[in-house]
């Protein structure tokens, strides 16, 4: 098996001064990537900043003989940190967003400052990177992103509220720029990662939680950011050695209207079994193919079906 090299490639990699990042920093610069490390230094709650923590992640690779720099800037401001990639390397192929922060409270109790916090590190955070980096890759017909997701936005998680709409928000965001980015040769893939760090400790019993290593995530960045790998737009669930990409599905459903008659709140509550009902599931893969359902509808009311 060849191994999969960055040689001549760039990489800036958020939030790389510790766990699941600091994992993918050492991982690309052993495979010959220049590596921008950033990390703010901030506490799991987003408190506080320290450019130690960044500093002796680029000490740990330049001991080892690879190459990296370090960035210690928040990821709000997204063209700082690429041009930390530009000066030193001038260029910028691969964006790992990574960085994040919990501020975990029941729904009713979450204050806006909990809600923004969050959503301004982890959502905006992602697009103020990616954005600073498009272009580039744009221009040089080259890009690799990553979106770092989370269960808790794929599924939900009690306390998480703020947390799981930034995560889902990252998915959609995604969608969308594997669409723009196709042409371009940038893809754009997401991962929901499960593994012990500073923000999972306490969270995952001790037992489970030692064999949930960060270096069972890294396998899978690595390979997405490959020049050899095509796949864009997936999203990816990885823990504990197991990886698994994910996609929507929906029902069949029913078209409950009749061509000349009203469509009521009754005829939904009559079909509701109907309407939720996967035994026979559909999947689409574009929104055309969603819009042409509803079209689809219309014609077969209108043909009397
Ligand atoms: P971690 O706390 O070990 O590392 C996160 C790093 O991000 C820290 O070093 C922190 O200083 C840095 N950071 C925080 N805010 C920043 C900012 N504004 N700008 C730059 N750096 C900042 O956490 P981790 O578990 O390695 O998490 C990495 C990512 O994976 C996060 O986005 C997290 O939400 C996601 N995630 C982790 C798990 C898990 O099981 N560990 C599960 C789902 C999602």
């Amino acid at each position: 098996m060849s191994e999969l090299r960055f040689d001549g490639k760039v990489v800036l990699i958020t939030g790389a001064g510790a766990g699941l990042g600091k994992c993918y920093a050492l991982e690309f610069a052993k495979r010959g990537a220049s590596v921008v490390v950033n990390d703010l230094g901030s506490t799991p709650g987003g408190v506080g900043s320290s450019a130690k923590v960044a500093d002796q992640v680029v000490d740990e690779i330049r001991k080892l003989g690879g190459t990296a720099v370090a960035n210690y800037d928040s990821v709000e401001f997204g063209e700082k940190l690429v041009n930390t990639a530009l000066q030193n390397f001038g260029r910028i192929d691969i964006v790992i967003n990574n960085a994040g922060i919990l501020r975990d409270r029941s729904f009713m109790r979450m204050s806006d400052d909990e809600w923004d916090l969050v959503n301004k590190i982890h959502l905006r955070g992602s697009y103020s990177v990616t954005k600073a980096a498009w272009n580039h890759m744009k221009t040089q017909n080259y890009g690799r992103i990553i979106m770092t997701s989370s269960a808790s936005g794929l599924y939900g998680n009690y306390g998480q509220s703020n947390y799981s709409a930034a995560k889902m928000g990252l998915i959609g965001f995604a969608n969308t720029l594997k669409l723009e980015g196709k042409k371009y040769n940038i893809s754009v893939n997401t991962i929901a990662p499960n593994a012990l760090t500073r923000l999972t400790e306490g969270l995952i019993p001790p037992e489970v939680g030692k064999d949930l290593k960060i270096e069972y995530i890294m396998p899978l960045v690595i390979y997405l950011c490959h020049e050899s790998c095509l796949e864009t737009g997936g999203v990816f669930e990885v823990s504990g050695g197991h990886v698994c990409k994910l996609r929507w599905e929906r029902t069949k459903g029913a078209v409950l209207r009749e061509e000349g008659k009203p469509m009521l709140p009754e005829d939904i509550k009559k079909n509701w079994e109907q309407v939720v009902d996967f035994s026979e599931r559909e999947v689409l893969e574009t929104i055309g193919d969603s819009v042409m359902a509803g079209v689809s509808a219309v014609q077969r009311v209108q043909a009397g079906d």
